[in-house]
């Protein structure tokens, strides 16, 4: 086994090797299909199968793991050659077959894992929910469109009576909802483009659903009961088994802005395809460190800048997904006092030292510019903006300052590397773009709180929400 499992394998109980035997079939080759592909490469997954026939009619930063696929290339087939880039070690395949009714489903997906539906269609999901419960396979089932994802898992149910005409072609939208609760089923997304930045979000949460099927860490660990819900529009975000309230208007805000991105990390990683992804128009990525194999399964873009600059390989990857934006790297840390030429309208603060996070909070308060930090660990993280003015600080909301201090009075002891995966980054890195729109635009609603994602919570997600803002950015300004 390589260096590339390296900081997984830290996991107490993590088994790798359940995880290269294990085989998923995703079904789709649309965003969320090419997101969750990418994750699961990541961490390991040793066979992949994506079963689809559609073609790359155009190409868009929406489809971004075909930026190297010719127009009217097969999307899966594209997807197929970028895995095996960003990890040579698994087996990725692709069936070129649209829409599996149960009687092919038998004949070409075999026996895997898990099956993930990627597809935003209620019929196939259907037939995919009614073929594992017929072959004792658990199945996943993923939807995206702008603003919102789905994801319900399906485990097999002795109890579940597999319909008698369900091998027959009669599946009907109305039969449909009375096989399967309305929450487990993607109804609302038929027929509606998959969006990019969703895609990211639920493929994340997919990829800790299937590695909790194929391999748990400890008795208590179990997938997901139901369906879990996102909604940006929603000020609770996430709901468990119902769809989430619309309370906010539309989360529209104007592409042309410059983001920086400080550190390419496991989070800089997909916080830089994120925004991408998004459209944004000026990014500038910070980063001194250089890329080690042993970095690859979480810093997915890097995988072509081994003994490179990170920063510099992650802006040149992301010019490829997105040639309509402007990406600059800095070889360098970031330091408020250099002129970068571009003034940021947003910080994405992607790294793991409280003394970074600590300068960028106090750039934020003294000029009034919004961030967004994430931090995570292997199993948990949150997402914590701050829009000066209009919510908390980091300070104020974990204490930002003492815990700079803290990790000063340790700095320069060795310590072990810590243990950490793809996914919880990824989970984090996405929701930290979705959150970009709530305060690059004053007039979106922001959450004044934070974002916590916990895999040891059965509903996963929460927002932690804040009485009052801090009145620091006023002091910053002295
Ligand atoms: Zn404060």
């Amino acid at each position: 086994m390589s260096d590339r499992y390296d900081r997984q394998e830290r996991i107490p109980n993590w088994k790798q090797t359940a995880l290269n035997d294990s085989y998923i079939a995703i079904v789709g080759s649309g965003p969320l299909a090419q997101s969750l592909g990418a994750v699961l490469a990541g961490l390991g997954i040793g066979n992949l199968r994506i079963y689809d026939n559609e073609i790359l009619k155009k190409h868009s930063a929406q489809d971004f793991l075909c930026f190297e696929a010719k127009e009217g290339e097969k999307k899966a087939e594209a997807v197929k050659g970028l895995i095996s880039k960003i990890n040579p070690q698994i087996n990725v395949d692709m069936i070129n077959w649209k829409f599996l009714r149960h009687y092919f489903a038998e004949a070409v997906i075999g026996k895997p894992n898990a099956i993930v539906d990627c597809t935003n269609d209620p019929f196939q999901e259907l037939i995919l929910f009614c073929y594992g419960q017929a072959h004792n396979i658990p199945v996943i089932n993923g939807a995206s469109k702008k603003y919102d994802c789905l994801l319900s898992v399906k485990l097999p149910d002795k109890n579940f009576a597999v319909p008698e005409d369900f091998y027959l072609d009669s599946v009907t939208l109305e039969k449909v909802t009375r096989l399967i609760p309305e929450s487990y089923l993607s109804i609302d997304y038929y027929n509606r483009e998959q969006d990019g930045l969703t895609s990211l979000v639920c493929s994340g949460l997919i990829a800790d659903e299937v590695r909790k099927i194929v391999m748990p860490l400890n008795e208590d660990e179990k997938p997901l009961q139901g369906s879990l819900n996102y909604s940006l529009l929603s000020q609770d975000r996430f709901s468990l088994n119902s769809l989430p309230t619309k309370e906010a208007g539309k989360m529209e805000y104007s592409k042309n802005k410059v983001v920086y991105v400080i550190g390419a990390g496991s989070i800089g990683n997909i916080v830089g395809l994120g925004l991408a992804v998004e459209g944004i128009k000026e990014l500038v990525i910070f980063d001194d460190d250089t890329a080690e194999e042993v970095n690859l399964n979480r810093q997915i873009l890097l995988y072509e800048g081994v003994g490179q600059p990170k920063a510099t390989t992650l802006a040149k990857k992301l010019r490829q997904i997105n040639p309509n934006i402007n990406v600059e790297a800095v070889v360098g840390k970031f330091t408020p006092k250099t002129d970068y030429g571009k003034k940021p309208d947003l910080v994405m603060a992607c790294t793991d030292s409280f003394k970074s996070r600590k300068i960028v909070n106090d750039y934020a308060k003294k000029y009034g510019i919004p961030i967004i930090s994430g931090g995570t660990d292997f199993d948990s993280g949150q997402v914590i903006s701050y829009a000066p003015g209009r919510s908390t600080c980091l300070n104020c909301q974990i204490g930002i300052d003492k815990a700079a201090e803290q990790e000063a009075q340790v700095e320069g002891c060795a310590t072990a590397p810590e243990p950490s995966v793809i996914v919880s980054n990824w989970i984090i890195g996405s929701l930290m773009v979705a959150e970009a729109s709530t305060v690059l635009n004053k007039d979106n609603p922001t959450i004044n709180g934070r974002t916590v994602y916990d895999s040891k919570e059965n509903r996963r997600l929460r927002v932690v929400k804040l009485e009052k803002n801090c009145q620091c950015h006023e002091e910053g300004k002295k």
